[in-house]
């Protein structure tokens, strides 16, 4: 398996390049964004680990440019602490994962094999389940022709239960994705958050599209 990292700080790829070796990839590293994108759409690695804050070409501007040219090769994000429109805006651009920094290496390494496992994610412009729809590129939700007004965070949270249509999320899990990975275990956030969201989702409309699994988290599926 052949990784690109795309990453400026020498600290951080060495630490990489070391870790990922010793796991068994041959890693490539690029040090500044016009390498990067060079190297990543050159299509010979399996993954890409891609900063976003970057001399020459940012992050956003390879992931654009790399899908815009075609190429599913999977990519994991780094972005800043908490940053919750950075994520938003990762995953309308393409990005299968994002890692908030620092983040712990076998975090890393579980997201990497959770992706190559998953294969070339498809990357649609628009989630749908039931009537409820999200325009990614618009950062848009509607839910039968009626557009719903989500703060970014509501938007996040809907696109990761829509992401996993049918999937019982966990509430830690839920915090890690819309919040911080190391979210310390306050779960009651995601209650309040999910609350706010199913007022504006599903509280005008008589199917619920968001389900409580009790003692697990929720579940986003039609009736
Ligand atoms: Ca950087």
């Amino acid at each position: 398996m052949k990784l690109l990292v795309v990453e400026d700080e020498t600290k951080t790829s060495a630490y990489l390049r070391k870790g990922l070796s010793e796991h068994g990839f041959v890693v490539d590293v690029a040090a500044d964004g016009r390498r990067g994108f060079d190297l990543a759409v050159s299509g010979a690695y399996d993954a890409i680990i891609l900063d976003i804050m970057l001399p020459g070409l940012d992050g956003w501007a390879i992931l654009r440019d790399l899908r815009a040219q075609g190429k599913q090769t999977p990519v994991i994000v780094l972005t800043a602490r908490d940053a919750v429109q950075d994520r938003v805006a990762g995953l309308s651009l393409g990005a299968d994962d994002y890692l908030v920094k620092p983040f712990a290496f076998s975090e890393l390494l579980a997201r990497l094999h959770s992706i190559l496992r998953r294969g070339p994610a498809r990357q649609p412009q628009r989630l749908s389940v039931g009537d409820l729809e999200v325009d990614l590129l618009q950062h848009r939700a509607t839910r039968a022709g009626r557009r719903l007004d989500l703060t970014a965070k509501e938007f996040l949270l809907l696109l990761t239960l829509m992401r996993r249509e049918g999937e019982v999320l966990s509430r830690t899990l839920i915090a890690e994705q819309v919040w911080d990975m190391n979210f310390d275990s306050d779960t009651n956030v995601v209650d309040v958050a999910v609350r706010r969201l199913r007022r504006k989702v599903d509280d005008p409309f008589p199917d619920k599209l968001i389900h409580t699994v009790r003692g697990i988290g929720y579940v986003l599926r039609p009736r």
